[in-house]
């Protein structure tokens, strides 16, 4: 089978697509047919080095496809359930071995590329906004990318559940499309400065949480848009990581929180993984929630498509196709 694999740590360049074994399967796996692969920024930090991998890999922690095979003791699943997962190595690929306990159903309704799209950034998203910080019908946030997956994602649960919403964008385009999704208010953070603005907008008030994805050239700026006891939510490195911070600076800020949470323990469980992944499903069908999947690649462009996600040319979901 044709695979996106990694030898070393670099560039887009050091991605390579080539021949490589389809994977065996355990007893309780299940071979899955990739249909569509979900892109996501942290592929690029896999790629770089910024998160460690064992070397050489599959890239790719997402995908969509058709049930292929089943381990012997596999009892969910059987041959061409449509399917998603998440949190599994090598979804750049035509077939995976994902184990029975990541797999889910995807309902009828909900294409292949939702379904992919759904995974990884929509649990994403629902964790974000109904664990970590549960946003309460009249709270205020700032979601920083606003357009990109999970952004557009994170403002339509923000806007369902209640919130005032103020997204950062880097252009107009992408305001228009933060805007669509429902944000309230929308910062070119490009051009203006984001924490003058939130205050201008909030009344110097500030907001109760802020979900920063940005990381390095956002976190302190972040931090001094919470309102008294805000949520400072840290969940990505778009910019680079956040390497120094003084905890003691949180209390006269306003006795504030600060977490840095991962999907992966988030969904650790089965019922965390069914529950968040139901709802975004349902949602997608009761028309709560729109997946904007815009962007389409050839498996053998993978390179082109870490290019356009880290020159910040995409919105939505990136999807690679085998
Ligand atoms: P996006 O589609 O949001 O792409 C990243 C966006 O970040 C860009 O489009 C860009 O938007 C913005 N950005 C700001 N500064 C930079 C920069 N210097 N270089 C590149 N992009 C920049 O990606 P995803 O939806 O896949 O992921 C969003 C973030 O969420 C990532 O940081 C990712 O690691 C994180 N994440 C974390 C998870 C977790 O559980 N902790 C799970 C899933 C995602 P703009 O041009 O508008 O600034």
């Amino acid at each position: 089978m044709k695979a996106v694999r990694v030898k070393e740590y670099g560039g887009p360049e050091v991605m390579s697509y080539e021949d490589t074994d389809v994977p065996t399967i355990g007893s309780t796996d299940v071979l899955v047919k990739v249909e569509a692969a979900g892109i996501n920024f942290i592929d690029t930090y896999q790629r770089s080095g910024l998160y460690q991998i064992p070397l050489p890999a599959t890239l790719g922690l997402e995908a969509a496809g058709t049930v292929e095979e089943v381990g012997s003791e596999v009892t969910q699943f059987s041959k061409g359930d449509r399917v998603a997962y998440t949190s599994v190595a090598g979804a750049y690929a035509e077939y995976a071995s994902v184990p029975e306990e990541k797999l889910v159903n995807i309902p009828d309704g909900v294409s292949f590329h939702e379904g992919a799209a759904a995974m990884l950034q929509g649990c994403t998203a629902h964790y974000l906004s109904q664990s970590t910080y549960p946003i309460k019908n009249g709270d205020s946030c700032l979601i920083h990318a606003a357009a990109g997956g999970v952004g557009l994602i994170l403002i339509q649960m923000a806007k369902n559940a209640g919130a005032f919403v103020i997204g950062t964008v880097s252009t107009e385009e992408k305001a228009e499309l933060a805007r669509a999704a429902g944000a309230d208010e929308v910062i070119l953070y490009s051009e203006q400065d984001f924490e003058v603005e939130v205050k201008r907008i909030t009344d110097g008030k500030g907001v109760n949480v802020v979900y920063d994805s940005v990381g390095k050239s956002t976190f302190d700026k972040s931090i001094d848009c919470l309102q008294r006891l805000g949520y400072m939510v840290l969940y990505g490195n778009a910019s680079g990581p956040v390497t120094e911070f003084n905890p003691a600076t949180l209390g006269p800020k306003g006795s504030l929180f600060l977490t840095r949470p991962t999907l992966f323990d988030y969904t650790a469980d089965r019922k965390s993984l069914e529950w968040r992944s139901g709802d975004v499903f349902n949602w997608i069908n009761e028309g709560k929630l729109k997946l904007r999947v815009e962007h389409f690649f050839p498996l053998s462009e993978a390179q082109e498509a870490h290019r356009s996600l880290e020159g910040r040319k995409t919105t939505g979901k990136i999807i690679l196709t085998p």
